[in-house]
């Protein structure tokens, strides 16, 4: 027998494909040739690939060998294919009987003596082998606790080539995957640390309901970045798709907490502004690592010191944040990733940044406005919520009135709020369908006909912005929005002049 098939899968974006690698040993000048679309890395496999086989005392076959990745259509990126790659060899020469390996997808990278290294993307790898209808998977030992999440497959790890050729060769079991250990229950930053802020927690809450963009404007010490902190504390856990989906990119990124359990916390990434363009969107050579804003997918990203961010950064970031994809370019293909992301912005009002804020400012009329004019264009423009927020005062910290509401207790409202806009937009509508369930998601001019179309008396006051030009169209929108959020919030069908006003005080910042 001169002809062996393993199975394997690569990943386009998030998506998993199943591979096939065939290996053909003819007689002839040694050598190896691989076709089917490698990368550098696969190139690179060949030489790993050989190492690992000698080293583990596995004879080499000094044949010609042909190795064949299919579908050859498909781009394959990264180290993930090493192990496969040596069993199709061993295989092909007849070193190696693979029946026990039949119908199962090997994945793992070599090292040079042999051992089975983690590879990133395994979660997605596995999800994509059993839904092609493989569910026995054989993952490097690193990679187990994470494998072992998808449900109804059958999970085995190797640490070497050693341990798999043993395996098929005398059925010397494989290593089971580690019994993941009990969930630890939600920790992190709690609203009820959080001491005075009425505004703030306000804005927080409203943005959480409606998942509208937040941006938090206010001197240091003002408490942009607790509040920003405390955002995932109040939004729903993510459902089974989407926590699938968030742990996915996580895995491709090789960022997962070790313990191998699904993310079911909304994700919260605050990238510092010295960030890069690649870092924030994605990017990197062999499987391109997803980029904050995908990391952020069904979470939050934060901004902290917005107007900071390099020019190009922001630019990038406003494709995502209007498509809910992000595209990295790559050589051969590209890769898509999620991005659907609630972002917030914290920024001074002026680049001197006085604690005191306006009362000491140094800085011209022109600096100020110039300042926040740096996220206006591509940023601001799609952020419904925009506060100003004061310095707290020692005051409000030693107030002895009953202590601020727990994350909890605040979630509990955001949770039905966001049901009672799912209830609506899904009764009437094709919205729900489409993914779109929260009220940041509902298109202006729909909202702007009948049957959702306020009151005159109760829109008097905007349309009076507008004709003024003091709102523009798009602010118009982004008003009646909210006052849908406001009223989600307070239980009530529909928005009145009251929960316009307080829109209009969240979408300008004015009357705080
Ligand atoms: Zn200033």
């Amino acid at each position: 027998m001169s002809y062996a098939k393993v199975l394997c899968v690569g990943l386009v974006g998030v998506t998993g494909h199943v591979v096939e690698v065939e290996a053909d040993l003819a007689p002839g000048l040694p050598g190896v040739v691989i076709s089917g679309l490698p990368d550098t890395a696969l190139h690179e496999a060949r030489d790993r690939v050989r190492a690992a086989i000698v080293n583990s005392g596995q004879k080499w076959p000094n044949r010609r060998i042909t190795l064949n990745l299919l579908p050859a259509t498909l781009p394959k990126y990264g180290s993930a294919f090493d192990l496969a790659i040596a069993a199709a060899v061993l295989g092909g020469s007849g070193e190696l009987p693979l029946l026990p390996l039949e119908g199962t997808v090997v994945l793992g990278e070599l090292g040079l003596d042999g051992t089975v290294r983690p590879v990133r993307g395994v979660l997605p790898m596995v999800a994509a082998a059993a839904r092609a209808g493989f569910p026995r998977v054989v993952v490097p030992i690193g990679n187990a606790p994470e494998a072992a999440v998808i449900p109804g497959v059958r999970i085995r790890a190797v640490d070497t080539l050693h341990r798999l050729v043993a395996f098929v060769r005398d059925g010397t079991p494989l290593l089971p995957p580690p019994t993941a250990a009990p969930a630890a229950a939600a920790e992190g930053p709690d609203l009820a640390e959080v001491a005075g802020q009425r505004l703030g927690r306000r804005a927080l809450e409203v943005a959480a309901a409606g998942g509208h963009h937040l941006a938090l404007l206010g001197p240091p010490g003002a408490g942009k970045t607790m509040l920003a902190e405390r955002l995932p504390s109040i939004l729903p856990e993510l459902d089974d798709a989407a926590a699938l989906e968030v742990t996915a990119l996580h895995s491709i990124a090789g960022l997962l907490p070790p313990g191998g359990r699904l993310l079911r916390r909304p994700p919260f990434q605050a990238p510092h502004h010295t960030a890069t363009v690649p870092s924030l969107v994605g990017g990197g050579s062999g499987l391109a690592r997803p980029g904050a804003v995908s990391l952020a997918h069904r979470g939050v990203l934060f901004l902290d010191e917005a107007p900071e961010f390099s020019k190009g950064a922001l630019e990038a970031l406003r494709q995502p944040l209007e498509s809910g994809w992000v595209r990295v370019a790559r050589t051969r293909g590209g890769a898509e990733y999620p991005a659907r992301t609630q972002l917030v912005l914290a920024a001074n009002p002026c680049p001197c940044a006085k604690p005191s804020g306006d009362a000491d400012c140094e800085c011209t009329p022109l600096a100020r406005r110039r300042y926040l004019g740096r996220l206006s264009g591509p940023l601001l423009d799609r952020v419904d919520v925009q506060v100003r927020l004061l310095p707290v005062r020692a005051a409000e910290l030693l107030e002895t009135g009953p202590p601020s509401e727990s994350s909890t207790v605040v979630a509990a409202r955001v949770a039905a709020a966001r049901r009672a806009a799912v209830d609506r937009w899904a009764a009437v509508d094709r919205w729900a369908a489409v993914g779109r369930k929260v009220n940041a998601e509902i298109p202006g001019p729909y909202l702007r006909r009948a049957p959702w179309r306020l009151p005159e008396r109760d829109t008097r006051e905007l349309r009076k912005r507008l004709d003024a030009g003091s709102l523009s169209a798009r602010g118009f929108d982004r008003v009646i929005r909210l006052a849908w959020t406001i009223a989600d919030l307070d239980g009530r069908d529909r928005p009145d002049g009251g929960d316009i006003a307080e829109a209009i005080q969240l979408r300008t910042g004015e009357g705080t």
